[in-house]
């Protein structure tokens, strides 16, 4: 599920001002305070509300939520828009049917700009980190020459007379029922309501352009591939005043060749001797944050797991750092001289043919009667 967006719970524009804020919060506390409203959901709609309230009420804190929407890791996360998930096209969805899945009505009310989606590829450690990028993305905007109207400088839209602004015509029809008016949208001006005479030559009178736009994105440290970034209002511009859609960064997380990632927790694997791993040996390990060392005790076995706390990605809502496990793999060498052979020769002579050491010798004592069939 998708958050709700703070502007949409109390019913106010992108722009409202503090006093406007607060009276929505006025009217809507009231009518969902549980002591009044007995309805099932009014507790659940009140602390929704609530939460709505103390973040656009706070200068600071709305300005914030302005540019990173419920992403921001000091508000906390609230559900879907940073999920991982594809929660956010709920809202995409809702905006193309025009907010609350509803029939359109007046064609000259406010209505919010459609969301953009974009995909960004970052490097490993750009998502381990973060960053802050200019994106450059396409979207349609009001035109400069007409101010959006469509109309010709110096000329105005004017309104259609044929469906007398309203968008919407009633065509009747004779039926074997009777005659049954229907509502259609009006041919002659497509629905807008407005008719021009003059179309600006720069939009060829649909009030919008297409255009290129830089804008500048905070990647928090610690996204992950497939989540995503709501930047508030950056989508496309609303429609007869309306509020600007969202933009949505979606990730994708390139791999590296050492680390991999798990969540906050990165895994690698390092090489050791025979010689390190028997007798023991301090490893310097590449981590993101730089060269750690390890300790690795005598009799260590392959594939040994060791814990090194806080080396991971720090977390994305801000819930402290992962940790980077290092896996040992003991190299069995290939490449021996004559002297090193003479040498595990004499190796083997003095250990003989059992694996030296107390858990090898209860595997090999298995192994035994296996061969044995008992
Ligand atoms: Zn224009
Ligand atoms: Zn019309």
């Amino acid at each position: 599920m998708s958050k709700r967006d703070y502007y949409d719970v109390l019913g106010v524009s992108k722009s409202a001002s503090k006093d406007e804020i607060k009276k929505a919060y006025r009217k809507l506390s009231k009518k969902y305070h549980p002591d009044i409203n007995k309805e099932s959901d009014a507790d659940e709609k009140f602390k929704e509300v609530k939460e709505a309230y103390e973040v656009l009420s706070d200068e600071q804190k709305r300005a914030h939520y302005d540019q990173f929407g419920h992403t921001d890791p000091n508000q906390g996360f609230g559900g879907g828009d940073f999920g991982g998930g594809f929660g956010g096209f709920e809202d995409i969805f809702n905006t193309f049917f025009g907010g609350g899945g509803g029939r359109r009505r007046d064609p000259n009310a406010p209505r919010q700009g459609a969301d953009l989606q974009y995909t960004m590829t970052l490097k490993f450690e750009e998502a381990v980190f973060g960053k802050e990028t200019e994106i450059e993305i396409p979207r349609e905007e009001t035109c400069d020459t007409c101010g959006g109207s469509g109309a010709k400088p110096g000329t105005k839209p004017e309104t259609c007379k044929h469906c007398q602004g309203s968008g919407q015509l009633n065509v009747e029809q004779n039926t074997p029922f009777g005659r049954i008016v229907n509502r259609r949208s009006c041919p002659y001006c497509e629905g807008t309501g407005k008719e021009i005479k003059h179309k600006c030559t720069t939009c060829s009178g649909s009030g919008m352009v297409q255009k290129r736009r830089k804008i500048t994105v905070k990647i928090p440290a610690g996204v992950d591939d497939g989540q995503q970034l709501r930047v508030a209002g950056k989508g496309e511009p609303g429609i007869n005043g309306g509020p600007q859609g969202d933009l949505y960064i979606v990730f994708h997380i390139r791999t590296h060749e050492f680390f991999e990632r798990d969540g906050d927790d990165i895994y690698c694997e390092m090489p050791i001797t025979f010689v390190q791993a028997s007798l023991g040996d301090e490893i310097e390990v590449p981590t993101l944050h730089g060269k750690v060392k390890l300790k690795i005790p005598a009799g260590t076995q392959t594939g040994t797991r060791f814990r090194l706390k806080g080396k991971g990605v720090p977390n994305v809502r801000g819930y402290g750092t992962g940790d980077q496990h290092v896996i040992v793999r003991i190299m069995t060498p290939t490449k021996l001289t004559d002297k090193q052979k003479d040498l595990l020769r004499e190796f083997a002579d003095v250990s003989g043919q059992t694996p030296l050491g107390e858990h090898e010798e209860s595997f090999f004592s298995k192994v035994k009667r296996a061969f044995k069939g008992d």
